[in-house]
């Protein structure tokens, strides 16, 4: 049976991780914030000592952390991934990044020998807990032949892209989308409410006709209630945001509607809101 390693055990992480523990593998745990580690060594992970460490010891080690700083300085860091892979270890970064990180972290890990993936997913945070994410993958292909067994514990379905970037850019295109969804949303929530119409009638007229959907769904009653737990950080949102902009930069193709939304986002964020569920977005549009 093979032997996993997992760095980074935010909303995410613990939960993907939790799973492949449960599932009966043996499972090395790793975070920034050491404490963090102790519900998944309670389910019967062993704790690393640092990115290197668990890298060199496991066949495949998977990464989930917040953005393409975090996902560079667990690679290239100080006792990094980096330090630790090689001889055909595998090495499969999950969070979302954008492309570029994510070719320099393949061609740094292939240099030493060993195989890297791109994996980053779709679905937040129940999805993670009940093993039903998407999960979009790119790079070594037997390393994605490799993880599928974990992958299947992990989502519900996986999909291979072939070269390294193009898993990151699935998914800064779904994370477009679903942002700039949620700012409709809010606005067309906010205008309807302002014009005395009420909210949970504009979400069951949303939920009858071809607007229906699972975020509005799901995101609808926080709106109603003004309460936004977190399922995916609205700081994240807001970094897909910029990197689908930045993506759109390099590729000469316009993105006027994500821009516009990002800087929705930005000042959500400057207002206080970085630590919420991104529909916080709601109450900068209100
Ligand atoms: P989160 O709860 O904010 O966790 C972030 C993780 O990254 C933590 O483990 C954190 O460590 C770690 N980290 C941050 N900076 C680091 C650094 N410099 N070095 C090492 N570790 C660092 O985030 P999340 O919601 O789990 O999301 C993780 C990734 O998945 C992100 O890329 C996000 O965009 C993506 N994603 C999230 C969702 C969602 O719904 N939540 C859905 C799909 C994709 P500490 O604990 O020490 O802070």
């Amino acid at each position: 049976m093979a032997k996993y390693g997992f760095l980074g055990l935010g909303i995410m992480g613990s939960a993907m991780a939790a799973n492949l523990i449960r599932a009966g593998f043996e499972v090395v745990v790793w975070n920034r914030t050491s404490s963090k580690c102790t519900p998944l060594v309670a389910l019967g992970a062993r704790q690393g000592q640092s990115p290197r460490q668990v890298a060199a010891s496991c066949d495949i080690t998977f990464a989930m952390v917040a953005d393409p700083a975090a996902s560079s300085h667990l690679c290239f860091g100080a006792d990094g991934v980096l330090a630790g892979i090689g001889e055909g270890r595998g090495y499969v970064d999950m969070s979302t990044v954008d492309d570029g990180t994510s070719r320099r972290i393949m061609e740094a890990v292939t240099q030493r020998g060993g195989r890297f993936l791109e994996a980053p997913v779709s679905g937040t945070k129940k999805p993670a807990e009940d093993g039903t994410l998407i999960i979009l993958t790119a790079g070594d292909q037997s390393l994605y032949e490799a993880s599928s067994e974990a992958f299947d514990i992990m989502g519900k379905r996986h999909f291979y892209f072939g070269e390294v970037g193009q898993a990151a850019r699935m998914k800064l295109v779904v994370n477009m989308i679903m942002g700039s969804m949620m700012a409709a949303f809010s606005e067309g929530m906010a205008l309807g409410r302002k014009g005395g119409l009420d909210g949970r009638q504009i979400l069951e007229v949303l939920d009858a006709g071809a607007l229906a959907n699972p975020v509005f769904r799901g995101k609808g009653p926080m709106l109603l209630q003004g309460e936004f737990p977190t399922s995916f950080p609205l700081k994240h949102m807001q970094k897909d945001l910029r990197l689908a902009v930045g993506l759109g930069e390099d590729l000469e193709q316009p993105t006027a509607c994500t821009a516009a939304v990002n800087e929705i986002f930005k000042r959500a964020r400057a207002e206080g809101y970085a630590e919420e569920d991104f529909s916080a977005v709601f109450k900068t549009i209100e």
